[in-house]
């Protein structure tokens, strides 16, 4: 007899909606006759971090979300905002209606950096600055730049330290025209910064900037790009990885012709320094006053050593961009030295080593932090190809009626934002645009309660 298969996808980022585009698509096996797909994500909107992580001046990387947005109009998938899995609902409530669930939550947390001076006041975890410049509802409205922090240091080479350094060296006037919230574009007007310090831990054929990121850098008429020549070195190492890799030789093109650049004078600059690796975060009355480097050198191996030189770079605040960290879920196993849902291509393996039925990864939680949009697509595809391969051995839902999941919710109490309450969400986003004094393409909604309220209305 075939079957109609129930999947849940919790997370409706990039790496959710894929896997939901592509499990809708998929030829089924005979026993199946067909799939609907209901994607349960925490924030009231779709997107994940798309919305609240792809920096503001970066529209051209926002442009994904018209092909995701052609992925949520198939009936046969259904959005379920503003319901968290872990206090709204577990492993063990999905299964009650689903005959799988994909985890596909993705990295929204900072990496710990376990140096001294961490936890000073005015050191952040990079995300946090991203979630803030984006808007997200769950972090204070107000960042707290100081006005003699002109001076800040970003840990990490990684196109997050980009978006972090560029955001930081912007005015406020220059992202006025994005679609940065009010509360957002009154922050940036207080930032004092004119000088943003990039640190890279070795060299600059082991950076992970892409090239069109790093080059952009420069668009900007009151940025100076500064690529300091200390520790600039390429040794054997950094030779094999240039000759093995197109982007890695571009990268490094465009750092040289940075070193070979006069500075034009403009008012904010941006430094990159290599082969300093942070060592302590220097605090004066709980403050950050300044950052401790090591400097190390090249070992032939892509790998540095340390050369115990020590820096002191006077800094009135440090960001630190050395990684995304996933959140550990209710109900699932969780390497914590790895940040991810220890997994076979996709199946989530339990603490026993044994696959825990029903149970799917897919995106950052599965293979780290790193990659961009588009590598989620083939990652989705194997979990899916997995999942349809294990149908056979997994266990029928108790309620595999669609209505089974609203009358459950609604039960809960939960103020479900819907796709077509999404859809009102973004018009009225855009008419926010419209209407203000600088005519752009949208204004971003950010306390929870009014996003819900006119998702709901
Ligand atoms: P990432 O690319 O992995 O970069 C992390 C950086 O942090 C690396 O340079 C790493 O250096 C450094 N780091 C790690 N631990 C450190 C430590 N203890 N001390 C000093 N430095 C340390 O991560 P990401 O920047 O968070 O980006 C995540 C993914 O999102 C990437 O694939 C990225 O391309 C993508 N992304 C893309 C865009 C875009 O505009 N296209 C924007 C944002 C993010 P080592 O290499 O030495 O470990």
């Amino acid at each position: 007899m075939s079957r109609q298969l129930r999947v849940a996808v919790v997370g409706a980022g990039p790496a959710g909606i894929y896997a939901a585009d592509i499990l809708t698509k998929t030829d089924l096996p005979p026993s199946v006759e067909s799939v609907t797909v209901d994607l349960i994500e925490r924030d009231p909107t779709p997107f994940g971090l798309i919305r609240y992580g792809v920096a503001p001046d970066h529209p051209r990387i926002k442009e994904i979300v018209k092909a995701l947005k052609r992925v949520l109009s198939n009936p046969d998938i259904r959005f379920f905002g503003n319901v968290s899995y872990g206090d709204d609902l577990k492993l063990d409530d999905l299964q009650q209606f689903y005959d799988a669930v994909i985890f596909a939550t993705g990295a929204r947390g900072d990496r710990d950096l376990d140096i001294t001076g961490i936890d000073l006041k005015g050191s952040f975890g990079a995300a946090d600055f991203v979630s803030w410049y984006d808007g997200h509802p769950d972090v204070e409205r107000d960042w707290p730049f100081e006005p003699d922090a002109t001076s800040v240091a970003v840990l990490g080479v990684g196109n997050v330290g980009l978006d972090v350094a560029r955001i930081l060296a912007k005015t406020a006037q220059e992202l006025l025209v994005t679609e940065i919230p009010d509360n957002v574009a009154d922050g940036l007007r207080r930032n004092a910064t004119t000088d943003v310090h990039v640190f890279a831990r070795r060299g600059p054929a082991q950076v992970k900037f892409t090239p069109m990121e790093l080059r952009e850098l420069n668009h900007s008429p009151n940025i100076d790009v500064i690529v300091h020549p200390e520790g600039f070195e390429l040794d054997e190492g950094s030779m094999d990885a240039i000759h093995a890799s197109k982007s890695v030789k571009l990268v490094v093109d465009v750092l040289q012709n940075y070193v070979a650049k006069e500075p034009s004078g403009a008012a904010h600059r941006i430094h990159i320094h290599f082969c300093q690796s942070p060592v302590e975060v220097l605090g004066e009355d709980g403050r950050v006053v300044g950052l401790r480097t090591e400097v190390t050198e090249l070992d032939g191996t892509g790998n540095v050593r340390g050369t115990g030189e020590l820096v002191d770079w006077p800094v009135q605040a440090v960001y630190r961009a050395i990684g995304y960290y996933s959140d550990n879920l209710a109900g699932l196993p969780f390497d914590l030295a790895a940040g991810v849902v220890p997994n076979d291509g996709g199946r989530v393996i339990d603490i026993d080593g044994s696959a825990l039925p029903g149970a799917y990864v897919t995106g950052w939680i599965k293979r780290g932090p790193v990659g961009l949009i588009g590598h989620t697509k083939s990652d989705a595809a194997q979990t899916v190809e997995l999942l349809l391969s294990d149908l056979d051995n997994l266990p029928a839902p108790a309620q595999p009626e669609r209505e089974a999941v609203d009358t459950y919710l609604a039960g809960r109490g939960l103020d479900v934002t819907t796709w077509e309450g999404w859809e009102k969400l973004d018009a009225h986003e855009r008419s926010l645009g419209e209407s203000h004094e600088h005519a752009r393409e949208r204004v971003k909604v950010v306390p929870r309660d009014e996003m819900v309220q006119i998702a709901r209305s």
